[in-house]
């Protein structure tokens, strides 16, 4: 089976979400309320076709064989990189790696890019609502090479405070890494806007879009990113699995982060040299599944439509969180900026979000609490962790009033 090619936007018109959901093996067939997409989504039942027909007809490791088996699987494997590359529009499917997640892609760039481009005294921007994989790789990458991290604050609606960035921007500033939609708040970060800027200064730009990429249409060209990263296990694919796009100009000329099988033009004991791009960034024997698994999903949502996806997933949360903020006073909203998509983020006044949690998974509702490793973004708040309910284009708003009616009784328990 191979991906047909297809991008992320779709064109369908309608979609008719009651059978979407019958895609979905665990919550089609269980009355569970899961909202903690942004933790983990759930699997169609087409990643499990794609690994299944591979392994049954097509599995073999890729890149080595002369056998058919091992070409075939090579096929496999260099389409499935073809339909990232397509669905986020990139120009060059070279500039698509497989890596193993967003933490990966990010600790590659962090790495690879430090090396070549770092100098003690230089800096690197982030923000102030960053999830620990686009902080702590920094951190590292910083204290190695003597280096600093700057912050753009957080303002009091979750929202970045945009006015500062010119005064955080400067010669020193080698490379902006910056989250586009926050797993903690939902907010929706302005990113061409920021990208624009930040090239005016010759900054390149990093987008975690580990938040953004299950929830709308990705344009690397468009936003004109220089890295981009983000997870398939986040949007209907295996764990394990990550993108990292890189506009070639800038990624090409990369040292590796990781030596080993695959990556190598020629090996001796005194020296090696390495493959151009993406085999550069790929040593040892990848996720072969997962990558075939991953095309279908990504065919699978483009089949739906992304802008479709997105248009859905803003109206589910929307509706929710104006039901918290007209019917609950009990509740205290956590980040309220214009443009938010799927997480909605709140406490009960007075209550650990850990007791709403667990009182919640009684009931059948699934959420998470806590910090969402983005310890520093709640520092800001002076709080240690929210409840935060994330939805996906499968969830209803059945499931939105099944949620709201075991938050009314989980804060008549509390009392
Ligand atoms: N960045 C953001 C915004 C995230 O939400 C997450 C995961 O929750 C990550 C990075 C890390 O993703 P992964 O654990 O898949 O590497």
């Amino acid at each position: 089976m191979s991906p047909t090619l297809t991008n992320g936007f779709g064109s369908k018109a309608r979609v008719d979400w009651d059978s979407i959901r019958l895609d979905f093996p665990l919550i089609s067939g269980n009355d569970l309320v899961y909202f903690d997409n942004a933790a983990s989504s759930q699997k169609p039942k087409a990643m499990l076709q794609a690994m299944e027909n591979m392994v049954e007809h097509s599995y073999a490791n890729v890149h080595r064989g002369v056998h058919t088996l091992s070409q075939e699987a090579t096929d496999q494997y260099e389409a499935a990189r073809k339909t990232v590359a397509r669905f986020i529009n990139a120009a060059d499917d070279a500039e698509v790696v497989f890596t193993s997640g967003t933490t990966d892609s990010i600790n590659t760039i962090a790495f690879s890019f430090g090396e070549a481009h770092i100098q003690p005294g230089d800096e690197i921007l982030i923000s102030g609502m960053e999830h620990h994989a686009n902080i702590v790789p920094w951190q590292l990458m910083a204290q190695r090479k003597g280096a600093f991290i700057k912050v753009i604050p957080v303002l009091e609606n979750g929202s970045l405070n945009l006015e500062s960035l010119d005064s955080l921007m400067g010669p020193k500033t080698k490379l902006l890494s910056l989250v586009w939609v926050s797993n903690s708040l939902g907010t929706v970060n302005p990113i061409p806007y920021i990208i624009q800027k930040a090239h005016a200064y010759g900054i390149p730009v990093m987008v975690d879009a580990a938040q953004a990429a299950p929830h709308m249409p990705i344009d690397v060209q468009a936003i004109d990113c220089d890295f981009l990263a983000f997870s398939a296990h986040k949007m209907g694919g295996p764990t394990g699995l990550g993108i990292l796009y890189g506009k070639r100009a800038l990624f090409e000329n990369l040292p590796p982060y990781r030596g080993g099988g695959d990556m190598i033009d020629r090996v001796t004991f005194e020296k090696t040299t390495f493959q151009g791009l993406p085999f550069r960034f790929e040593a040892g024997t990848p996720h072969i599944l997962g990558a075939v698994a991953f095309a279908a999903v990504l065919n699978y949502l483009s089949g739906i439509g992304m802008r479709q996806i997105e248009e859905r997933e803003r109206q589910l949360s929307h509706s929710l969180r104006c039901q918290l903020k007209a019917d609950f006073p009990e509740i205290q909203l956590l980040g309220t900026a214009p443009d938010s998509v799927s997480v909605v983020s709140f406490l009960v006044k007075g209550h650990h979000p850990m007791d709403v949690g667990v009182l919640l998974d009684n009931q059948k509702i699934a959420v998470r609490t806590g910090h969402h490793c983005c310890q520093p973004l709640m520092d800001r708040f002076g709080i240690h962790g929210t409840v935060r309910a994330s939805l996906a284009f499968y969830n209803t708003e059945q499931e939105i009033a099944r949620f709201l009616l075991a938050l009314r009784k989980t804060i008549r328990l509390l009392r």
